[in-house]
């Protein structure tokens, strides 16, 4: 058994495009362990796609990525990393293998539907950044968090 993030980009959740994505991994043997519909924020985009940093798609990537309504997924399954890979298709949906996510959702290489973590390492570090599991709590009266409180977001 393995964890893998899915993210359901904005150019899909604006495709109305979410159960039909959640479906396909659910019938490719992925069984959903968490869901949340967010927006990303530059701090979590950037900390997101920070190996990307330099490259000539980094700033529309930051921009396309904060353009609208995201999905995060934790998905578990046996060679689940892999599994989720090959159902999204290749990064470009021009050459994505017909039936896979990218090949139906995708527009172009930048809003290609859905993003999948590439190993079970990229994994653990983009599944902590979508779901944490703390949050600060009690701001001082200038706004800025002054008592390192911590509240647990998840029951486990
Ligand atoms: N991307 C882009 N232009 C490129 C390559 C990538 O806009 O030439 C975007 C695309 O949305 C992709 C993301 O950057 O999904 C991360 O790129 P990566 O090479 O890691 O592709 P992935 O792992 O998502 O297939
Ligand atoms: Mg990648």
């Amino acid at each position: 058994m393995e964890n893998t993030l899915l993210l359901i980009k904005p150019n899909a959740t604006e495709q109305n495009a979410v159960g039909r994505i959640l479906a396909m991994a659910e019938e490719n043997n992925m069984v959903i362990q968490k869901l949340r519909m967010f927006n990303f924020t530059d701090e979590i985009a950037q900390n997101f796609y920070a190996e990307h940093v330099g490259r000539e798609f980094y700033e529309p990537l930051m921009k396309f990525m904060k353009s609208g309504k995201t999905v995060g997924v934790v998905l578990s399954g046996d060679n689940a990393v892999k599994n989720l890979r090959a159902l999204l298709g290749n990064t470009n949906p021009e050459e994505a293998n017909p039936g896979t996510v990218r090949a139906l959702f995708g527009e172009n290489t930048r809003r290609n539907a859905c993003h999948g973590s590439d190993s079970a390492e990229s994994a653990k570090r983009e599944i902590s950044l979508i779901f944490p599991e703390y949050v600060f709590i009690n701001k001082n009266k200038d706004g800025l968090t002054w008592f390192k409180r911590f509240t647990k977001l998840s029951g486990e």
